[in-house]
């Protein structure tokens, strides 16, 4: 969407060379397009029964809290390693050099409870994965994943449907 694209900012080459950084904190700072973004996160759930919103550290704490706070339900913190206090679930993902892992609390979500999940930007998919994925182990059912950007040349999004998740996205940044 055209309001969207223009209040996302690019930052070449950051965090290394070759990198495009779909930065959307200039989104969520421009009160009407934060607004719009998250109406249209909300729009395809509107009367679903959902039972939380599963946010990804960090900026999916922001657009999912929001999500979440709309839908009137609860919300779910995926944090990277080390951070819940609590006894956690956990599960390691690939990076281009190395791994990473995202946690939930293991009472986050109960046996058969509908999830959406929700990120800035999707690019690989593995962390979306890893999301789905740790639900799914805590007893989730997962019924979407809601992102702002999605960057299709990477694959990420249809990493996710072939797990059987539909996924939507607002702005996808093709090949550029
Ligand atoms: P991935 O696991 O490859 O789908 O990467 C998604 C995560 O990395 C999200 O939490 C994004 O915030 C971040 N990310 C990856 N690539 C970019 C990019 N080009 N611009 C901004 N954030 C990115």
């Amino acid at each position: 969407m055209d309001l969207m694209r223009e209040k996302i900012r690019t930052i070449p080459d950051y965090p290394k060379p070759g990198i495009q950084f779909r930065d959307v904190t200039t989104l969520m700072g421009d009160a009407r397009a934060f607004r719009v973004s998250i109406d249209q996160l909300v729009q395809p759930w509107a009367g679903a029964k959902i039972d939380g919103v599963a946010g990804i550290e960090a900026r999916g704490f922001i657009l999912g809290g929001a999500v979440a706070h709309q839908l009137s339900i609860g919300f779910i913190p995926v944090r990277k390693r080390g951070k819940l206090p609590h006894t956690t679930l956990i599960e390691e993902y690939e990076l281009e050099y190395g791994s990473d892992a995202v946690e939930i609390h293991i009472d986050a979500v109960r046996e058969g409870d509908r999830i959406l999940v929700v990120d800035d930007l999707i690019a690989t998919g593995g962390t979306a994965e890893a999301a789905v994925k740790l639900l799914r182990r805590a007893g989730a059912e997962v019924l979407g994943a809601a992102f702002i950007v999605s960057l299709p040349d990477l694959g990420g999004q249809r990493r996710i449907e072939a797990l059987g998740v539909p996924t939507q996205s607002l702005v996808d940044y093709d090949g550029e």
